[in-house]
């Protein structure tokens, strides 16, 4: 895979202030990279430093073989689009007319648009399944829908690279994993070199290509998901109070006051589901522990049921209450 973009020995930061020292990373096109850390940890700051809006403190950022800092703006417009997630509520202008935006590099000062170019505009519209929208006013969008658009832009500027502020801010948790999923999908589809910021460490795990862990006390690391959480990096950097990591889901749960360890006995989808409404309320369970007997039963037609001191129960629901009314006596 090819590296589209390289940092070499890049410190970030502002006027005599390093935000993140000495890094050392590429970027593959083809690949989702997603830029996680708490905040204030230097993000922005080094999406911005990426996309040449402030320079390096020191080292080289090299774009197709070039030092970023000497490629004019038009031609940098060509190479990278930037996709940030302020809210604009003024953006007063159809869903095309936005996404024609993209195509500014290309057009001249009084931007009129060549076919070339408005086929450029239909097929980014496509890209990103927002064909509907298309004469919708922006201001008019959901936050989800105008994600897409403004992703429609940067792609209509047909660059290599596309860098994204938090895109899945703001978004309900389906619309996230659409836009995640979809900036897979153009990473995979069209060869793009994507790499977002983003608050959604769970999501990302499940879906990026290489995740860039940042914080003040580690500095940067890079990775596959599994490679990073393997070799404990994920824990050092989200386990607080309460959150741990498990290495064997690969996901971060919330870490419940236990309880005790009751014996659950069964399998299938009743017995999962009841193992984890346990576990909720802080029991662990397993098939061979002592005590209190929980078993699911399945009879002949495939209707299961949860039997409990020997009588059934019509709900997990009801497990709960049974437990919860045990601890109070
Ligand atoms: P993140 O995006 O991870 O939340 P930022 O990159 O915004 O983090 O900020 C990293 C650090 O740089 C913070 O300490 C922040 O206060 C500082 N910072 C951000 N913008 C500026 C600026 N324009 N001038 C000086 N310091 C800044």
């Amino acid at each position: 895979m090819k590296t589209s973009i390289e940092l070499k020995d890049v410190t970030t930061g502002y006027k005599n202030k390093p935000v993140t020292d000495n890094i050392n990373a590429y970027l593959l096109a083809g690949e989702l990279t997603c830029l996680l850390g708490p905040n204030g940890a230097g993000k922005s700051t080094l999406l911005k430093t990426l996309s040449a809006f402030i320079p390096p403190l020191s080292g080289e950022i090299i774009l197709e073989g070039k030092n970023l800092k000497n490629i004019t703006a038009r031609i940098l417009a060509r190479s990278i689009a930037v996709v940030l997630t302020n809210r604009p509520s003024t953006m007063n202008m159809t869903v095309e007319e936005l996404v024609a935006v993209g195509r500014s590099p290309y057009t001249s000062f009084f931007g009129a648009l060549h076919a070339a170019d408005k086929e450029v505009v239909d097929k980014s519209i496509s890209l990103v399944g927002i064909d509907d929208l298309r004469h919708r006013n922006v201001n008019t969008l959901s936050d989800g829908e105008r994600q897409k658009a403004l992703i429609a832009k940067a792609l209509a500027q047909q660059t290599q690279i596309i860098f994204l502020d938090e895109p899945t801010a703001f978004l309900d948790y389906p619309s996230k994993v659409e836009i995640m999923k979809l900036l897979y999908k153009i990473a995979k589809d069209e060869g793009k070199t994507i790499f977002m910021s983003t608050h959604d460490l769970e999501l990302a795990l499940q879906i990026a290509d290489k995740i860039w862990l940042l914080d003040k006390t580690h500095g940067l690391h890079i990775g596959i998901p599994e490679d990073l959480a393997f070799r404990g990096l994920l824990g050092d950097y989200f386990e607080r109070g309460g959150l741990r990591f498990n290495y064997s889901t690969g996901q971060f749960e919330i870490e419940h006051d236990k309880k005790g360890v009751v014996r659950l006995k069964g399998s299938g989808r009743l017995h999962d589901m009841v193992k984890k409404a346990l576990k909720r309320i802080g029991y662990d369970s397993s098939p061979d522990a002592e005590g209190f007997v929980i078993e699911i039963r399945n009879e002949q037609d495939g209707h299961e049921y949860i039997e409990c001191d020997g009588s059934a129960l019509p709900s997990i629901e009801s497990l709960v209450a049974k437990l919860r009314r045990q601890e109070n006596l």
